[in-house]
């Protein structure tokens, strides 16, 4: 059950690829699809920046990159940060089981609507990635009023 899986080990996978992303000049934000038996099925980082693409959100590029699978409730998606309404739908549609954020400090997005939703949302609270994300809006505030699509 997931309550045995090491949610903290699977979020380093996430964190690899925002700092890859901040590596490539881009938003730091990563996240990784995890089946709950433990098996990496697709990892991906924003990539706003480096290809000039607003929907290659970290959850999206993850998603994408795992291919077609039969079913998600038994997948487990886990981001650096809470996910946006957008990624949020994404999880609502295709039934993901179980969402866990490394952070909602920055951002809240839509987990209080997932977990309303039956979702089982895990939010770690993880000091890493609130400073990676952190520093990054602190250089780059226009970018990231873009990303979540404010004013
Ligand atoms: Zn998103």
């Amino acid at each position: 059950m997931s309550t045995s899986i090491d949610y903290h080990a699977l979020l380093q996978t996430a964190i690899a690829e925002a700092r890859q992303g901040l590596a490539e000049g881009g938003i730091p934000i990563g996240a990784a699809l995890y089946h709950q038996d433990g098996r990496l099925l697709g990892c991906g980082h924003n990539r706003r920046v480096q290809e000039g693409d607003p929907s290659v959100h970290g959850e999206t590029d993850a998603f994408r990159k795992a291919g077609r699978q039969r079913r998600y409730r038994d997948t487990i998606m886990v981001t650096t940060l809470a996910p946006c309404w957008y990624c949020s739908g994404l999880v609502r549609q295709f039934n993901i089981g179980t969402v866990v954020v490394g952070e909602s400090v920055t951002f809240q997005g839509g987990i209080d609507w997932l977990r309303e939703s039956g979702v089982e949302v895990v939010d770690l609270h993880d000091q890493e990635c609130i400073d990676l994300l952190g520093g990054y809006i602190r250089a780059n505030p226009e970018v990231w009023n873009e990303d979540i699509g404010e004013d």
